[in-house]
């Protein structure tokens, strides 16, 4: 997206969240029409925003007090779930298959017709009204991985799509050797929900805060080939800029692999994700 229709559509989400529904009822602060920045002012104040990812911001987009307590209710019922099937199998897993396995099985419970209503009207809103402005690769809330299309990949609990993201991750590791370890792979729609929700749930309900660092479901590039790489025995640090100090984050740039899909300061909403290999060719 250039950097005016970007700006255009920021604007734009400002005037929607005004008379939008329950799910934008809380914005921290709204700005009203003879507040707008000028376009130099924005763009500085987003740089800050995305730079400082992780602290709210007076524009952020937040959960009414309704839907509070339903996104509680559903990231509950989304681990219980994770436990029970397991944390690999999740990463596949389908809204149909949550659904009938969390009927199955009475330590998840059934999934209510609103936590239901609420994931569909969190997927189905567009993440741009909450500033992730990215495509969505996955546009149905049902949408498939194909399991069969996909690999586990040895020691690290995460799938690969057989293809370009095997054989690009496959030549990492040969050239880089041992030091490299696939950190997350294939992500389906209901792992994306838990991790997006999860990281809403602890941050008071606030939508904007968590897509800067997980892409809302149905808008992640893991749905279709995408994969993060990190440093073996760097643990969650991993995720974090001190990536960048790693061994394995120099060799990706020697070696021309640092195609990354959110590089620092880009114009989606994201923050830096140095970690985040981008495929060109992605699998749908
Ligand atoms: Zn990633």
């Amino acid at each position: 997206m250039k950097r005016r229709d970007f700006i255009k559509a920021f604007f734009a989400c400002l005037i929607i969240g005004h008379d939008a529904p329950e799910i934008f009822a809380k914005e921290v602060r709204k700005l009203s029409g003879h507040q707008v920045m000028d376009n130099d002012s924005y763009v500085k104040d987003y740089l800050n925003k995305m730079r400082n990812f992780n602290r709210p911001h007076p524009n952020d987009i937040c959960l009414g007090k309704k839907d509070l307590l339903l996104l509680d209710s559903t990231v509950s019922r989304l681990k219980r779930l994770q436990r029970t099937v397991g944390y690999g199998n999740f990463h596949l897993l389908s809204v149909d298959d949550a659904i009938k396995t969390a009927r199955t099985y009475s330590r998840i419970g059934r999934f209510p017709k609103p936590e239901l209503e609420f994931m569909e009207n969190i997927f189905s809103t567009d993440a741009a009204r909450y500033g992730f402005a990215d495509v969505k690769p996955l546009p149905g809330f049902t949408d498939k991985i194909d399991k069969r299309a996909s690999k586990k990949v040895h020691g690290t609990g995460h799938y690969l799509y057989c293809g370009a993201p095997l054989e690009t991750y496959q030549k990492i590791k040969k050239e880089l050797g041992d030091n490299v370890i696939l950190t997350s792979g294939v992500r389906g729609i209901v792992k994306q929900f838990l991790l997006f929700l999860n990281k809403t749930v602890r941050n008071n309900g606030n939508l904007s805060l968590a897509s800067r660092s997980l892409a809302p479901p149905g808008y992640s590039f893991h749905g279709i080939g995408d994969f993060d790489v990190g440093q073996v025995n760097f643990g969650v640090a991993n995720f974090t800029g001190r990536f960048t100090t790693t061994e394995v984050y120099h060799d990706l740039i020697s070696m021309g692999y640092a195609q990354f899909r959110y590089p620092q300061d880009n114009m989606l909403g994201v923050r830096f994700e140095p970690w985040h290999i981008k495929l060109n060719k992605t699998v749908t």
